[in-house]
């Protein structure tokens, strides 16, 4: 287990869980490549960066470009946490599973079904306004799940929510596989949800827990 006081500019990028072939053919050995040793890179090093800068600010009790790192903290720390959920709410075709009893409880009684709250889901991510995410949080202040469709990555969230499965639709999550054609990709994309650690998420989370992210 990490220090639980995580120093400024100590985020690392995680490993990919399986081997870059593995989400073929929904998403290509290119792509995860590209998205992850280059995209989700530069939003570890952005972050890093935004908290050494405060670090210097207040040791020389200059704020003048608060707003400016304050942005690139919020920015590429939820870029960061988010691609970290990304990777591990994947699996290869095949070692999937299907939705456990507690995901298809919570989703159930709130959605009214696996397969209306799928079409919500998707068309949440269909229709991101340019780079984004869909997102199915849960919301410990309500005491359930709810759906929400952020832009870039921090933008139109939830306080206090915690995501469970999040679906990466800015263009370099998709274009090299399917070019204009998000809805292909985003349908494409169920038939590598890892339901399995969806509901080990889900559970933590109702004890209040979030897997830990270096
Ligand atoms: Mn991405």
């Amino acid at each position: 287990m990490q220090s639980l006081l995580l120093p400024p500019g100590g985020h690392k990028l995680p490993a990919l869980p399986y081997p870059y072939s593995a989400l073929e053919p929904v998403i290509s050995a290119t792509t995860l490549r590209f998205h992850h040793d280059n995209h989700h890179k530069s939003y570890v090093e952005g972050l890093n960066k935004a908290e050494l800068k405060l670090v210097e600010a207040r040791q020389k009790k200059d704020f003048s470009l608060i707003k400016h790192w304050e942005r690139e903290l919020a920015f590429h720390g939820s870029g960061h946490i988010l691609h970290s959920i990304y990777w591990t709410i994947m699996a290869p075709p095949g070692n999937c599973g299907q939705p456990g009893p507690l995901t298809q409880r919570l989703i159930n009684s709130y959605f009214g079904s696996i397969p209306l709250f799928q079409e919500q889901f998707t068309q949440a991510a269909n229709n991101v306004e340019a780079s984004g995410w869909a997102i199915l949080v849960w919301q410990p202040a309500w005491c359930r799940l709810e759906l929400l469709n952020a832009e870039k990555h921090q933008d139109l969230t939830q306080w206090g929510s915690m995501p469970i499965l999040v679906l990466d639709v800015w263009e370099h999550a998709y274009y090299l596989d399917y070019q204009y054609r998000r809805a292909d990709y985003t349908k494409s994309w169920w038939n590598i949800v890892n339901w399995f650690e969806v509901e080990k998420r889900l559970s933590l989370a109702l004890q209040g827990k979030m897997p830990l992210i270096s």
